[in-house]
């Protein structure tokens, strides 16, 4: 656990947060450690830090007062929506404002005839098609924490899910945003048509991680529910005959709504959890659903169970009833927390891969865990070769923890060498910045810099995510000659 250490609020934070209080309601901005301490950390604990203040947003305009204030002071905001992010997004700055926005949860319309949602950013992603559901529309995107995630959270990360293989991800499903600037002013970026002249900064802030600004308002697209959805659940002896399943279906031309992958350890972990019914003896499972017009659906099951059994596969067994299919989706859906039940602590990993080499990199993933000694559990979105491995270890034992972090973070340096990427869905944030480097030039990484600055010039907006070291706003990128005055002050590196 990384604790970063705590310091005794500046009388900056102190004279802000008398500001706040003037300026909102006292009892939404919190200073007591006490009440501060619930706001530590995100759903990747191994990393805290107490913020100066914590403001409970109700309304925009208390996004923007706060934000203004933060301006006026120079004092950096955090944004937080419920808090599940796997990669310290929403870690505070100690010294900092956290802005919360929870409070801010209403579905201000559902708007059938243009399959639209406009909602607050605290909204919980599964609401948004609770509501939509008398229209028979949905909202696509659909993170496992999806229960419990909210959308402003989901925006900022460009949340992923089961279903991203065939409807994509959060980014296809925002049609605007009202986002407040670290000026305190409120932009709007894209709107409720499908298509906007001018820099597609909608595009650019969707997965910007609460770096460019906090929304206040989104838009979102709904899908029509499809006529029928079938869900078949599949058994192999070999993760290698699984992994050449969903090439094949997805070479053979059949794009389903979701292909999901579990290894042995995982199976063991959700059967534990859930009594998911997964078959007996399977060393891998693929959760495979199809949806479409039925005829399709027919049509592309027997092809898809076909190339199933051509791979080997030792059962195939379609859900009867919608209790039936729940129950397989629940099994996949709660292996991550079903893990602790073979483990005491692990580490969720999120990298991406070419789907065509889940084979090999798995069977590496499995090498590089025995030589350490440790077990590493497997659940993943295989359709889009997003890998979940889960780095099981016990720290009761001395080192252990440290051993697991080091793999996981060789799995990710394994991701990047097969030319896929350090995150699939869950974002860089605090957990992942050093890596930014290993995936990107330093002129992409100046370029990405650029645009950060053209939206936040001081620099306040989740200052330390993201990105493995801060650089100024004003610098130009380019060849570097001497120390920067940043760097001469510790305050931060170049990379
Ligand atoms: C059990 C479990 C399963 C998960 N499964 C998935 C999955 O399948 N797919 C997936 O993609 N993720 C998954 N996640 C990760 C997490 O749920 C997502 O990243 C989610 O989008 C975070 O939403 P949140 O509301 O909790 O955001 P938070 O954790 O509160 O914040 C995340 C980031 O968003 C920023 N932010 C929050 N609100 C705003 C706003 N209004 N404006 C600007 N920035 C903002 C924060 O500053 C932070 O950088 C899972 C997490 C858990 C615990």
């Amino acid at each position: 656990m990384t604790l970063m250490a705590p310091s005794p609020v500046s009388p900056v934070v102190e004279r802000l947060a008398a500001l706040l209080r003037d300026a909102l309601a006292p009892e939404r901005v919190l200073t007591d450690p006490a009440q501060l301490r619930t706001y530590e950390c995100d759903g990747l604990a191994n990393f805290r830090v107490s913020p100066g203040v914590v403001v409970l947003a109700e309304s925009r305009q208390d996004v923007v007062d706060t934000v203004r204030l933060c301006s006026q002071q120079g004092v950096p905001y955090v944004a937080r929506g419920s808090g599940t992010g796997l990669s310290g997004g929403a870690l505070p700055v100690a010294d900092g404002v956290l802005i919360v926005l929870t409070r801010l949860r209403q579905i201000i319309d559902i708007d059938p005839a243009n399959a639209r949602a406009v909602v607050e950013p605290g909204v919980i992603n599964l609401w948004v098609t609770r509501d939509a559901a008398p229209y028979d529309l949905a909202y696509a995107p659909d993170p496992s924490s999806q229960q419990v995630c909210s959308i402003g959270g989901n925006v900022a990360e460009n949340a992923g899910g089961a279903h991203c293989l065939k409807y994509g991800f959060t980014v296809n499903h925002v049609l605007g945003a009202e986002v407040v600037l670290s000026d305190g002013s409120v932009v709007h970026l894209g709107g409720s048509a499908p298509e906007h002249p001018g820099y597609d900064l909608l595009g650019a802030f969707v997965g910007s991680e609460g770096t460019l600004g906090v929304a206040t308002q989104l838009t979102l697209r709904l899908i029509r529910v499809p006529e029928a959805v079938q869900t078949m659940l599949v058994g192999f002896r070999s993760v290698a005959d699984a992994g050449g399943a969903v090439s094949d279906i997805i070479a053979a031309g059949v794009l389903p709504a979701a292909i999901e992958m579990m290894d042995a350890l995982a199976i063991e972990a959700a059967e534990a959890a859930t009594r998911c019914g997964y078959p007996v003896g399977a060393v891998a499972v693929l959760v495979i659903e199809l949806d479409g017009p039925q005829v399709e659906v027919a049509a592309q099951f027997a092809q898809v169970e076909q190339l199933c059994l051509a791979r080997d596969a030792f059962e195939t067994r379609i859900a009867a009833d919608a209790a039936e299919r729940a129950l397989m989706w629940k099994g996949r859906k709660s292996a991550f927390a079903a893990v602790g039940r073979i483990s005491p602590a692990y580490f969720v990993q999120d990298g991406v891969i070419p789907r065509s080499q889940l084979p090999q990199i798995l069977s590496e993933i499995t090498r590089m865990a025995d030589e350490v000694g440790l077990r590493v559990a497997n659940v993943f979105h295989a359709g889009d070769g997003n890998l979940h491995p889960l780095v099981l270890f016990d720290d009761a034992v001395a080192g252990q923890a440290e051993h697991a972090e080091e793999l996981a973070g060789a799995i990710l340096d394994l991701c990047i060498a097969s030319g896929g990427s350090i995150t699939g869905e869950h974002g860089v944030g605090q957990e992942k910045k050093a890596k930014m480097a290993k995936q990107f030039t330093a002129a992409d990484l100046d370029t990405m810099q650029l645009l950060r600055c053209a939206f936040d010039p001081a620099g306040l907006a989740n200052p330390g995510k993201i990105f493995p070291t801060p650089r100024m706003c004003g610098e130009r990128p380019g060849p570097r000659t001497g120390v920067h005055a940043v760097q001469a002050a510790g305050l931060g590196e170049v990379f």
